[in-house]
């Protein structure tokens, strides 16, 4: 079997690649955004995929974790369920002698709301001059599609590979990536994954961590009209007021951080604190009586703790607030109050190891020109590189217009049909290579 017949399976299954990912596309897997949502389509896709990878000779178990059964971190809410969204792992078995691998993908999908914005239905997916538009074809249905088919490729052409090859679909990554973590619980693991997350066909070996939470600002109700007068005396207090010296604060951190020599890393963006909503304020004649503003924090590797969690990161936050709130009286006595919310940890696999290069190899092979990146957000390939015993890296389709706006959670959200069918190729062929002889 050459890879030249392998690519050509793959032509010839261009059109149902592209049905696949619009089937997949139908099912409402729009994210939740807290524990306590019930769920959409997520358990009639799940099946749908296995029973697809079944009849193409995998085993495939569609198993919902029980609740509360992923161990407590800052990641998922303590006795997170999963209620109507099993999590699916397939094998194809192997012949034995060679390594696994493993291709993950998330199948929940941002809201596509305000719906009425799109050009057509974001859950009815449209070819349209050489592009397949819908919510979820680019992140990151089609990259599913694309690695069930080359599984199906491989099989119909009977190539018979020495290792294991595995495909986990999971949800909850838009959230918190509690279904990887769950599937890496249930056992899920390989020598190597790919998680075909868009990168324009590149190797996007590391990705910053993230932390969210939110700073709350206290201030003294009191009429707006009026002088306040002394706080110490009753006066009121303007809590948006207060939260100025706050958020030139973390400025100045984000500043320093990023001119930080100890946070050079060769692939990633510096780290970063980015304010992302602000909400102060009951009336308008009214001095405001708290500010609250969520805060979007990325950190490398570097600043993680022993467990990849924020924990320096948390402290380094809330030391320079409270050294900010030093000059002023009212924030003295009144500290600004931190709530941090979910952690995701960093991840990366080291430039030595030989996973970037011969899955570059395998796009190159197909007139690509892939290069080794990080990624600025995040993605599941940390939770199977850190808890998964998995060196996992991402190699998808393009994710940006030509323009150079990105495509990844907008309106009329697309996937180049070209760039489904490279990736379903570029799959393959990292199947037939990295499940060789250990
Ligand atoms: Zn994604």
């Amino acid at each position: 079997m050459t890879n030249t017949s392998v690519l050509a399976e793959i032509d010839r299954r261009a059109d149902d690649l592209v049905s696949l990912t619009c089937d997949l596309v139908a099912f409402d897997t729009t994210v939740r955004g807290s524990a306590g949502e019930p769920a959409r389509d997520e358990a009639d896709l799940q099946e749908y995929l296995a029973h697809r990878l079944r009849a193409a000779g995998a085993t495939a178990d569609v198993f919902t974790p029980a609740p509360g059964s992923l161990p407590v971190s800052p990641q998922t809410p303590a006795g997170l369920g999963f209620d109507g969204r099993p999590q699916l792992i397939a094998r194809f078995p192997g012949t034995g002698g060679g390594r696994s691998l493993l291709f993950n993908g998330h199948i929940d999908v941002v809201s596509a709301e305000p719906m009425a914005a799109w050009s057509s239905d974001p859950f009815r997916a449209e070819v349209r001059g050489g592009r397949l538009y819908g919510r979820g074809t680019c992140d990151m249905k089609g990259g599913i599609a694309a690695a069930v088919v080359a599984a199906e490729a491989l099989a119909a052409l009977g190539v018979r590979l020495p290792g294991d090859l595995l495909i986990n679909t999971a949800t909850d990554e838009e959230w918190n990536g509690a279904g990887t973590l769950a599937s890496v619980h249930h056992g899920v693991r390989a020598d190597a994954a790919i998680v075909p997350e868009p990168t324009d066909l590149d190797v996007v070996t590391a990705q910053r961590g993230i932390l969210g939470g939110t700073v709350t600002v206290a201030g003294r109700p009191g009429h707006a009209e009026h002088p306040p007068g002394d706080w110490r005396a009753g006066g009121a207090v303007n809590a948006i007021e207060k939260t100025l010296p706050v958020l030139a604060a973390l400025q100045r951190l984000r500043e320093r951080w990023a001119a930080d020599p100890a946070h050079r890393h060769p692939l990633l963006p510096p780290p970063s604190i980015v304010p992302t909503i602000i909400r102060g304020g009951e009336w308008w004649v009214t001095y405001p009586a708290s500010c609250e503003v969520a805060l979007d924090i990325t950190y490398l590797p570097v600043q993680a703790d022993e467990g990849g969690w924020a924990s320096r990161v948390r402290d380094d936050i809330e030391r320079t607030v409270r050294a900010a709130c030093a000059a002023d009286e009212w924030l003295t006595a009144h500290p600004p109050r931190f709530a941090w919310d979910t952690e995701l940890p960093p991840a990366e696999v080291g430039s030595g190891h030989p996973l970037a290069g011969r899955l570059a190899a395998c796009a190159t092979a197909l007139g690509r020109t892939p290069r080794v990146l990080g990624e600025p957000s995040w993605t599941d390939a940390a939770t199977l590189t850190r808890y998964g015993r998995t060196p996992a890296v991402c190699l998808g389709p393009t994710a940006t217009r030509p323009d150079g706006s990105p495509t990844l959670h907008t309106i009329d959200e697309y996937i180049e049909v070209s760039d489904l069918v490279d990736t379903a190729k570029a799959l393959a062929l990292a199947a037939v290579e990295l499940t060789g002889p250990a």
